[in-house]
């Protein structure tokens, strides 16, 4: 018999639970639980992907070089800086990869993107968490949990599932109280969301030990075809490509993008009513007594008495087909989130609550 062991670390990785898509028993079900957009994908993306149905014989492109122009020309990049992947996830992967390994440390907030600690494990570095302050990122104790064996330090801004951000200052404070040789990825995965706000690519313009990170999945709505991108100095994108598979992204992946990030109308107008929505459900959920803090993205941190309430709200929306995520995983465990959905979608959650409130008088 051959003993057949993985990597050390591979072991500690906890399978990832994505957000539930059904209910036993339950025909019509409302998934607020991935921070999808509810509006969908520009009608354009529709077009770009029939367009592809001649070509899927012939292998794709493998330098995403029309990809890059178009997210260049759109953000004002210099498409040579910006590389692509299968979601933010793979250039996550890629970041550990490539800058992480055994003895390394990656470090990251309490309540960060579980895809840190995954990636940072499958590298076989060790993950390092850095308490936050009131849910919010909290540089001081990044900087206080650095070693000299730190390898990367991630934050997402905003972040996921807190929903909160720190200013400019604070995020050049923690790249410049770095140690040498450490690298401050931004995950801008929610960045489109906030109004003036350019998910970090000054700093990454001003610095040589940052890059940023962002996604298709969320104010796009292009979760199910898995594309995301990272801006950094030329230097780390170079290395970040000698590992990316020549293929990684598809045909139908790369004019789905370039689609969608053509059509700043559509996310213009998805963004602004995610942001009156997100408004309104707030308040509704506050004057239930569930309270969240101010979020900036597209989904709401609810906060319950307690975990039992919360798990008890949870279920109690599952029976009406509302599928909310529990953040207990997150070491959140009082609080659910919750994606902002369309106007019919908010309301079935504040009814869910309400209704939820009345039967726990
Ligand atoms: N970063 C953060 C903070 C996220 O919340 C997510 C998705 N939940 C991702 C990265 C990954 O996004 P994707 O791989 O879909 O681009």
């Amino acid at each position: 018999m051959s003993t057949i062991i993985p990597q050390p670390g591979i072991m500690d990785i906890a399978l990832y639970e994505g957000g539930q898509s059904h209910v036993e028993g339950v025909a019509d079900v409302l998934k607020l639980s991935s921070n999808e957009n509810p509006f969908g994908f520009s009608p354009k993306v529709s077009e770009a992907l029939s367009g592809c149905l001649t070509r899927l014989h012939r292998y794709p492109n493998t330098d995403h070089a029309p990809l890059r122009e178009a997210i260049g020309e759109v953000h004002g990049l210099d498409p040579e800086r910006i590389i692509c992947g299968v979601g933010s996830d793979e250039i996550i992967n890629f970041l550990c990869q490539a800058y992480a390994g055994p003895g390394d440390e990656v470090l990251h907030t309490e309540h960060g993107f579980a895809m840190y600690r995954i990636s940072a494990l499958a590298a076989g570095a060790t993950p390092v968490v850095a308490a936050e302050r009131e849910r919010v990122t909290d540089v001081d104790a990044l900087l206080s949990a650095c070693t000299e064996r730190t390898k990367l330090v991630f934050i997402a801004n905003p972040n996921n599932p807190t929903g909160t951000m720190i200013g400019g200052n604070e995020v050049a404070r923690l790249a410049d109280g770095l140690p040498d040789g450490a690298l401050l990825v931004l995950d801008g995965a929610y960045a489109e969301f906030v109004d003036g706000f350019d998910g970090g690519v000054s700093l990454v313009d001003q610095r040589d030990n940052v890059v940023m990170t962002r996604t298709f999945s969320k104010l796009y709505g292009l979760g199910g075809l898995r594309i995301g991108w990272g801006y950094g100095p030329k230097p780390i994108i170079d290395v970040l490509n000698r590992i990316r598979g020549p293929f990684n992204l598809s045909e139908f992946q790369m004019a789905a993008a370039i689609a969608a990030v053509r059509d700043q109308d559509w996310a213009t107008r998805c963004k602004a009513e995610n942001a009156r929505l997100r408004v309104w459900l707030g308040e509704e959920l506050a004057a239930l007594g569930v309270p969240s803090d101010v979020s900036l993205t597209n989904f709401i941190l609810a906060r319950f008495a307690d975990p039992a309430e919360a798990e008890a709200a949870d279920l109690h929306l599952k029976t009406l087909g509302v599928i909310v995520r529990r953040v207990g995983g997150y070491g959140l465990p009082n609080c659910l989130r919750i994606t902002v959905g369309d106007t019919v979608g908010c309301r079935r959650v504040v009814e869910g609550i309400r209704t939820f409130r009345e039967e726990n008088a």
